[in-house]
């Protein structure tokens, strides 16, 4: 989804803007920062569940809301792109963790959005790390629950699930386990940093999931995963959703199709941070590779 799809036509498209106000923040382990947001806007919001993402813009620090262009701009990405950077307001994709409907004259709505904090400190984490009650921040985010930024979603004659996170997608994969129907296999790999970041998950499915804690020298996903025999894994046609760090995405992507011959197009994978580059460095990356991937093939 990119903010020119969605500031097309605000009405027929499945993503539109939110503006959004902290209501509260709880911090659930020593990596991850719960922040509950809420607004009139939010009745309109509709997740559609699982891994449902969305872009946030935030504030920088001395301004009280997120600067961006209006929504009326024709070409809203050009016009947001082209305000100075230290301006624009930073965006970031996450995960919508939750979202909760209240009934009619009760408070707003709720949606919570449960932030990695991480040492590099980009400005998302910065900001997440200092957000109190009344903070503004705005949200391109779904109007339709059957929307593009779902992107858990097994093949309905998948026997079973394989899936593997880190702590940015630990809120994408424990939404998508409450989803998974009663009695899915689902075998399941977790990596975080810290042994009190192993979140008590809720699941119908049949899930076996192992957690990877860093601090406890645990192996990196791809060895602990290739070190499963075939045997020991669920039997027929797997589904596996991997999401995280790219690298390892990468690695453990050519695992499953190289190795253990999963079929392609049954395995959802998705970069959801680069070492070493910002955000919008591995846009800019994504994009240049696109142009020359398009240009290379022009010239065939
Ligand atoms: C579809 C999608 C859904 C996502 N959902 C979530 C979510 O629900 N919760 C969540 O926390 N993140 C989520 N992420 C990841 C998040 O967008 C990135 O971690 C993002 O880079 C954080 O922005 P930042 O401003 O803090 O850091 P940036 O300015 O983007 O990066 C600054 C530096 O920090 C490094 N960095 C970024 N993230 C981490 C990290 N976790 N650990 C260590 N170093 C890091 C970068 O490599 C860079 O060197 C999601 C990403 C995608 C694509």
């Amino acid at each position: 989804m990119t903010g020119t799809e969605a500031a097309a036509d605000t009405t027929t498209v499945p993503f539109r803007f939110f503006g959004l106000t902290v209501v509260r923040t709880r911090r659930l382990s020593s990596s991850l920062l719960r922040v509950t947001f809420g607004g009139e806007d939010l009745r309109a919001f509709t997740s559609g569940g699982r891994d449902q993402s969305l872009s946030l813009f935030l504030p920088h620090p001395g301004q009280s809301e997120p600067v961006l262009p209006p929504e009326t701009e024709p070409d809203w990405f050009a016009a947001y792109r082209a305000l100075p950077d230290d301006v624009r307001a930073a965006m970031r994709s996450y995960t919508l963790r939750e979202q909760r409907r209240v009934a009619d004259g009760a408070e707003t709505d709720e949606v919570d959005i449960d932030f990695a904090l991480h040492g590099d400190g980009g400005p998302a984490c910065r900001w997440a790390a200092q957000a109190s009650s009344g903070a503004r921040v705005v949200v391109l985010g779904p109007a339709i629950a059957d929307n593009t930024a779902v992107r858990f979603r097994p093949p309905e004659d998948a026997d079973w699930v394989l899936m593997w996170a880190d702590e940015t997608a630990l809120p994408a994969a424990a939404a998508a386990l409450e989803w998974l129907p009663a009695g899915t296999k689902a075998k399941v790999w977790i990596e975080v940093q810290h042994a009190d970041d192993r979140l008590e998950l809720t699941t119908a499915a049949d899930a076996e999931i192992t957690w990877l804690v860093r601090d406890e020298d645990a192996p990196a996903a791809v060895d602990a995963i290739r070190a499963v025999p075939d045997a020991e894994l669920p039997g027929g046609t797997p589904y596996a959703w991997i999401a995280g760090e790219s690298s390892c995405v990468r690695a453990l992507r050519r695992h499953l199709v190289q190795e253990r011959k999963f079929d392609r197009k049954r395995v959802t994978f998705v970069g959801y941070w680069r070492r070493g580059l910002s955000e919008e460095q591995l846009r800019e990356r994504a994009e240049a590779e696109t142009e020359a991937e398009a240009e290379a093939e022009a010239e065939h």
